[in-house]
């Protein structure tokens, strides 16, 4: 079963990783996008430690709206409320169990992931962070353990699979071809994301 700790890792992971690779996403959202993917990410996965920290107790899904709250509120760019509804929807549908099955949690996350399709109006092949997060949580599969890492390897195999596509959705979508030979950075940092989980998992 994971617990509230189990959440409090993953989160804690998935922004010490955003705080290592930020430069490289900016990077990235340099040469398709206004060069600020790393920097947002960074703010907003800051105000979420602090957040955790603020907050002895909780359970995960109250854990998880919160962080999705905190992203809403701290990041400008397009990823904080796509982050922050894919938190909080996954956290939503997680209610107010102490502790949750592994199960429970794929479940939750197809839940958060179809939100940010909804939101944004993405689907797979537009070149955006669904195109990381869907396979990821195709890949979860329904046994435990091992799944969270068989996502995290879907999740980096879908970043890759964003260099020959053409962005439809966001602001790489202005550069038309041009968007075409690049990783996109919210791809990008979704592959971080689920690597932090697969890594919460291991203990
Ligand atoms: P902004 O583009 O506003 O500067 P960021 O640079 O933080 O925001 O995030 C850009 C990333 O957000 C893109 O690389 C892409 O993955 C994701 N993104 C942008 N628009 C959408 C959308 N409509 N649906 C899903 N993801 C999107
Ligand atoms: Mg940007
Ligand atoms: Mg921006």
């Amino acid at each position: 079963m994971l617990d509230a700790e189990f959440f409090r890792r993953w989160l804690t992971g998935a922004a010490a990783a955003v705080d290592r690779e930020a430069d490289r996403l900016t990077e990235l959202d340099s040469a398709i996008g206004d060069a600020d993917h790393g920097s947002n990410l960074r703010r907003g996965f800051a105000a979420v430690v602090r957040a955790l920290e603020d907050e002895p107790s909780g359970t995960p899904g109250s854990l998880l709206v919160l962080a999705g709250r905190e992203l809403i509120s701290t990041v400008g760019g397009a990823s904080g409320p796509l982050y922050g509804t894919l938190l909080r929807r996954t956290g939503k549908a997680l209610g107010d169990a102490a502790e949750v099955a592994p199960v429970q949690l794929a479940e939750a996350l197809r839940v958060g992931v179809a939100a940010v399709a909804q939101l944004g109006g993405a689907k797979a092949g537009d070149k955006t962070m669904l195109d990381a997060l869907e396979p990821a949580v195709a890949a979860l599969g329904e046994s435990l353990g091992a799944s969270f890492a068989a996502a995290a390897e879907a999740a980096d195999e879908g970043a890759l699979a964003t260099v020959p596509m053409r962005a439809r959705k966001g602001r790489a979508s202005y550069l038309g071809e041009r968007s075409v030979g690049h990783q996109d950075p919210g791809a990008t940092s979704s592959a971080l994301l689920v690597a932090a989980l697969a890594s919460a998992a291991e203990g």
